[in-house]
């Protein structure tokens, strides 16, 4: 992408109404902009990473066949009338009415919804167990939106759910799940901590959350330090391993801020972790609670009505573009892990006004698009600085950087963006570091 042609509206001044540095990071790099309170829109760069993430939760909940549906954002009010929570919900939920006077709402979870398509549709134990999900906008009349994107009104949510016959299958289902979800946060770049929870409003007697560290998040940690240190996904690819790993976290390592008492203290003696951290992800299970009132029920082998256990699995994923920034910055900007960086590498023309530096970018560029590479260019005709600025700001892991000397020399400088080092290198020589 050339970024003369680019719709990247970066700012140099810290904008005053944002608290925290992923806000600030997001608003200067042009990723988005408030529409109103907790509200915003993705801008062309912000949006790049939002599908990045979104495609990488994606990938991970089809690996366990999963499979994905998408349900509307407008729900019937009448549903959540049955399974009772059309009053628990409170002023949370954004409540609205069409044209004729029904009531409708505009969904703040799906339980209701997914449950009734499978009532309607699911008739035999043959069929079950079922994992379904979407990904799709949420939207919360939270009390206090806050830190841009990271508490909003509107977000965006992959929210799954799963079917099954009996606690045990159900409890297979979140297991499943459950590792599953350490491996979205490790192939996003994040350590992520499982931890106990409360069920909250949506009820049920297991609950996790996922938790990444950093110091301005919402939530407190209290762990077992084997717990940020461990690789816990290497030797998880047998299904028989799933129950141990999640065993192990809940019995041994995993504390809520609830238990964060004299007990988890003693417990854990030295070996006791508390900061904070930022919640990407909470997953449930909740039996019958929503199957039994709305009908979920399959004729099990002999004929017998079986009510299915059910579970919920929520990532936030607009959420994680600011999580991710909260944990992978610097004084200049983002440093973007590569599986979600809008483009791979930056290319920097200092000379626009240069032919032979601008033929040398040029040449450049063309060897990445052939290559596959997806590079932002800068052939703006703006000063250096602000071309350095500008890349180190938006956070892309890679810089190669030409100028009149290095023409002259026949090389680039490649940089990465993360460790600063610079290197002169033939074009083709880049080339092949970013191809491996
Ligand atoms: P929180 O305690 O942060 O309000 P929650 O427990 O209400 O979260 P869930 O209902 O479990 O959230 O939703 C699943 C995920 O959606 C959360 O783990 C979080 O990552 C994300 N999420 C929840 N509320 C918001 C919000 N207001 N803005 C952005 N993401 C959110
Ligand atoms: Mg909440």
């Amino acid at each position: 992408m050339r970024l003369s042609t680019y719709f990247m509206p970066t700012l140099k001044e810290t904008p005053a109404e944002a608290q925290i540095v992923s806000h600030r990071l997001m608003l200067r790099a042009g990723m988005i902009r408030q529409s109103s309170a907790g509200i915003y829109s993705w801008l062309p760069l912000g949006l790049k990473v939002l599908k990045n993430i979104e495609q990488v939760v994606r990938e991970e909940q089809n690996a366990i066949n999963c499979h994905e549906v998408l349900m509307p954002t407008i729900q019937s009010a009448d549903l959540w009338r049955q399974s009772g929570r059309y009053d628990d919900y409170g002023p949370e939920m954004l409540r609205v009415s069409d044209r004729h006077g029904r009531d409708m709402l505009y969904g703040p979870t799906n339980e209701e919804q997914i449950t009734e398509i499978f009532a309607n549709s699911i008739r035999s134990y043959r069929d079950v167990p079922q994992l379904l999900y979407h990904i799709q906008w949420k939207f919360r009349d939270e009390v206090r939106p806050r830190f841009g994107i990271m508490r909003g009104r509107e977000f965006l949510m992959k929210d799954a759910y799963s079917f099954d016959l009996d606690k045990e299958g159900a409890q297979n289902s979140y297991n499943k799940m459950f590792v599953s979800y350490l491996k979205t946060y490790e192939r996003l770049g994040l350590k992520a901590i499982p931890m106990a929870a409360d069920t909250g409003p949506i009820g049920g007697d297991m609950s996790h959350e996922f938790l990444i560290l950093a110091e301005t998040g919402e939530s407190e940690i209290a762990c077992h330090n084997e717990c940020l240190n461990n690789n816990w996904l290497k030797d998880v690819d047998a299904d028989s391993n799933l129950g141990k790993i999640v065993h192990t976290f809940t019995e041994k390592y995993a504390a809520t801020d609830e238990m964060r008492d004299e007990k988890t203290e003693r417990a854990l003696g030295s070996n006791l972790i508390t900061a904070r951290g930022i919640e990407v992800g909470h997953i449930f299970y909740f039996g019958t609670k929503y199957s039994s009132k709305l009908g979920a029920v399959v004729t099990g082998p002999n004929g017998e009505e079986i009510t299915v256990e059910m579970g919920s699995y929520g990532i936030g994923v607009s959420r994680l573009v600011g999580a991710i920034i909260e944990a992978c910055h610097d004084d200049r900007g983002i440093i973007w892990p590569e599986t979600v960086t809008p483009y791979k590498v930056g290319l920097i023309n200092l000379r626009h006004d240069d032919d032979n530096c601008t033929n040398a970018c040029d040449n450049m560029y063309s060897l990445l698009k052939d290559a596959g590479i997806e590079a932002l260019y800068d052939d703006r005709d703006k000063k250096a600085g602000v071309k350095f600025a500008d890349m180190d700001l938006i956070g892309l892991p890679w810089q190669i950087i030409i100028g009149p000397k290095s023409v002259k020399d026949g090389i680039v400088e490649f940089k990465n963006r993360k460790t600063g080092e610079l290197v002169e290198l033939s074009a083709a020589a880049a080339l092949n570091l970013l191809k491996g």
